[in-house]
């Protein structure tokens, strides 16, 4: 079944400028944010600006440029929230929930990056 994105998601309402946002940074090809329902101190959501759906429909059809910006942009906003394990920061928690199983909400590629507080273990019991 291929991939169909849905343009009036919200994050595609945010890259259009018709919903406001706290952005955190922004590059050619990423941008970041503050999660309105934060979970965490430090709350932040990194998109691509592409129309990607989740993360194996980012991973598989982005460009090499859209990866590696994507990727790089997480680990400058590590450096600014100051969180980096080898920095003398506390670490952080990477998650990009992707369909049904995962309770995607938002039907745009995003990661979380959770940081700020004992994060506690991976996963809670089903
Ligand atoms: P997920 O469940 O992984 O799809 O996460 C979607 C996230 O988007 C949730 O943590 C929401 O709090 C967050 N969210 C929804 N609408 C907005 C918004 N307008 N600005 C910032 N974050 C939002």
């Amino acid at each position: 079944m291929a991939y169909l994105y849905d343009s009036e998601n919200i994050f595609a309402k945010i890259l259009r400028g018709e919903i406001p946002n706290a952005t955190v940074l922004e590059t050619d090809h990423t941008l970041a944010f503050r999660d309105i329902t934060p979970q965490a101190p430090d709350h932040v959501l990194v998109i691509p600006k592409g129309p990607y759906v989740n993360f194996d429909h980012f991973a598989m059809n982005a460009s090499d440029a859209e990866i590696l910006d994507f990727n790089r942009t997480i680990g400058t906003l590590c450096k600014m929230l100051k969180v980096q394990p080898g920095e003398g920061g506390n670490g952080y928690r990477l998650i990009a929930n992707s369909g049904e199983a995962a309770i995607q909400e938002v039907p745009h590629m995003h990661m979380h990056i959770l940081a700020g507080r004992p994060l506690g273990r991976m996963l809670n019991p089903a």
